[in-house]
């Protein structure tokens, strides 16, 4: 029998069962094991960690542990001062696209409306939702661990809270994106960057109001829904400002 010393840190701890929770606790192994096995054992998808400390020294996840040993895991963005370490999530990706589980169709929906690249199918969901995701290279969102422990799925993040603000919140922070955030420049339905249309051209579409108090307009080539800057727009603006600072 093996014994190992764990201890996880900050969110990954909404993984683990209460007693578990921010603080060390022993598992008992019959053979020694990767590192990833160990943690994935535990419920915590390897897509969550950035950093392993076995008995202080940074490790990946093929490394196996031992007897005694003492392990310490973190989550991106956990600040820890310790060099030289392995980061074991690859630094963001040049270009940020997601694919977005079915049952989170409010989080696809908000993130386009922020211009971000956001497939989503609501009827594509569990392992046809992985192999897809992976086909399209996306990064997986999903509330479902899971989908996030085989060793192929190198980018994907599960989304812990249950309220899409509170969501799309998570992703930007996880994903570093308050600065890639661009309201307004994709369409919410179909995920087709919008265009700029003249007031004329779309006139007797348009509602009385719509027509009276508004100038600009965009028009998704995709779906043809038409977009506004109005009431809209404005609480978006605000709801993204909010994001400046966080971490
Ligand atoms: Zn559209």
């Amino acid at each position: 029998m093996i014994t190992i010393y764990l201890r996880f840190y900050e969110e990954l701890n909404d993984f683990l069962p209460k007693n578990q929770r921010k603080a060390e606790f022993v598992k008992e192994l019959l053979l020694p094991t990767t590192v990833k096995d160990l943690i994935e054992s535990c419920g915590v998808p390897h897509t969550e960690v950035d950093l392993i400390l076995v008995n202080g020294q940074s490790v990946d996840f093929g490394h196996k542990v031992n007897d005694g040993d003492k392990t310490s895991i973190y989550p991106m963005f956990e600040s820890i001062d310790v060099s030289p370490v392995t980061h074991l999530q690859d630094r963001p990706l040049r270009n940020l696209k997601y694919f977005v589980d079915a049952p989170l169709g409010k989080l696809a929906r908000l993130m386009r409306l922020l211009g971000l690249d956001v497939h989503y199918d609501r009827k594509i969901t569990g392992i046809e939702f992985l192999e897809t995701a992976l086909k399209k290279k996306r990064i997986l969102l999903t509330r479902n661990r899971q989908l996030l422990m085989p060793n192929k799925v190198t980018h994907g993040y599960c989304i812990h809270s249950n309220d899409p603000y509170q969501q799309i919140k998570e992703v930007v922070r996880r994903f570093d994106l308050t600065q890639q955030l661009r309201p307004f420049t994709r369409c919410s339905i179909c995920n087709s960057k919008l265009k700029k249309v003249a007031k004329k051209e779309i006139i007797n579409l348009l509602e009385p109001l719509t027509k009276k108090y508004y100038d600009n307009f965009k028009h998704c080539p995709g779906c043809e829904k038409i977009y506004w800057r109005g009431s809209h727009f404005n609480a978006l603006q605000k709801f993204v400002t909010s994001f400046d600072g966080m971490k």
